[in-house]
């Protein structure tokens, strides 16, 4: 409704009409939700647009259902970053219809020219009026000049030639990815049966390595705060770097920590991590070497000692890690 005659002329435009179809719930407490949709309302008695829009109430999976089966467009507008998710995007892929939204959530990761239609820069404007003005007028602009004539454009036996190309992309490229199947799949592979794998290795003989791995778990806590990095030499090799590092580890059993070099995540390059071994021990003074074979600068890479016990999920079930600074 930013532009009200630009909108009614698009909605009543003789030769290409269109239909808006607005759903959605307002909160109890939601003032300003309950203000739009009397907004909406009484726009549609001002300009006796009652056969182009309408305002279904009472939002819930039924009508979600009818809606995603019968639309040709979704068209979602949140303002960035709003969007948790999106899933009723999802809902329209597998039905055949096509997206036309803000690039937030799902629909950013998803977007692509050949499976729908895109506004906003990717940027977070908050609720800065001038942005939203900026992005009502790009949809009028998406919508009249791209997706009603590629709507009403046919073929000489009366398909929408591109339109149907629009559909099998949207459908081919993201209901595998963007389905319940391939999120439940994921989680059952990656997560769900590891888990359900180490509790039985945990469980078995009366726990016997659940105990270990809760006492590895309290020796860690009760000595972490006393470990420390002391001397460290780094010194560039032939193929990369190599590191000394003397730490002292407080009377904590080497067999429950790893000594590693790690290395972030940058636009160029993968996380790295090159675990250091013991080389000699005097008290609990413990040298550690590494040998890193990279093309990376050294100076992109920190020791780190971390909890090493039994398949632990590190920092999930120990969340100790100690950085060199
Ligand atoms: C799908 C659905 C939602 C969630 O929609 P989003 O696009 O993810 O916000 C909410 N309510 C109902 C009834 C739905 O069917």
């Amino acid at each position: 409704m930013h532009d009200e005659e630009r909108f009614v002329r698009m909605l009543i435009n003789s030769e290409k009409p269109v239909q808006l179809v607005i759903a959605g719930k307002a909160p109890p407490y939601d003032e300003a939700c309950k203000a739009l949709i009397k907004e909406w309302t009484q726009f549609i008695q001002r300009h006796n647009l009652y056969k182009h829009v309408v305002f279904l109430s009472d939002y819930d999976m039924l009508l979600t259902e009818n809606m995603v089966q019968g639309v040709d467009v979704w068209i979602n507008t949140p303002r960035r970053p709003w969007e948790a998710c999106g899933t009723s995007g999802m809902k329209v892929l597998v039905n055949g219809g096509i997206n036309v939204s803000e690039l937030d959530g799902w629909w950013a990761e998803a977007y692509t020219p050949e499976v729908g239609w895109a506004i906003g820069d990717m940027q977070d404007h908050g609720d800065d009026p001038g942005s939203d003005s900026v992005e009502a007028e790009a949809l009028y602009t998406i919508l009249e000049e791209q997706v009603i004539p590629a709507f009403y454009e046919r073929n000489a036996t009366g398909i929408p030639v591109k339109w149907v190309e629009k559909i099998r992309n949207s459908m081919a490229k993201l209901t595998p990815r963007f389905s319940a199947n391939r999120t439940v799949r994921e989680y059952s592979e990656k997560y769900y049966l590891p888990a359900a794998e180490r509790y039985l290795q945990r469980a078995a003989d009366n726990g016997t390595v659940g105990k270990k791995i809760i006492n590895a778990k309290h020796e860690l806590e009760n000595n972490w705060s006393g470990i420390n990095f002391r001397d460290v030499q780094m010194e560039n090799t032939e193929s990369g770097f190599s590191c000394n590092a003397n730490i002292f580890l407080n009377s904590i059993d080497i067999n429950n920590v790893l000594v590693e070099l790690y290395a972030e995540e940058t636009a160029k390059d993968n996380a790295e991590r090159v675990i250091m071994q013991l080389q000699s021990s005097k008290d609990d003074e413990k040298l550690y070497k590494g040998n890193v074979q990279t093309t990376r600068p050294m100076c992109d890479y920190t020791i780190r000692i971390i909890p090493m016990d039994n398949n632990i999920s590190v920092p999930l079930e120990n969340s100790c890690i100690l950085w060199q600074r």
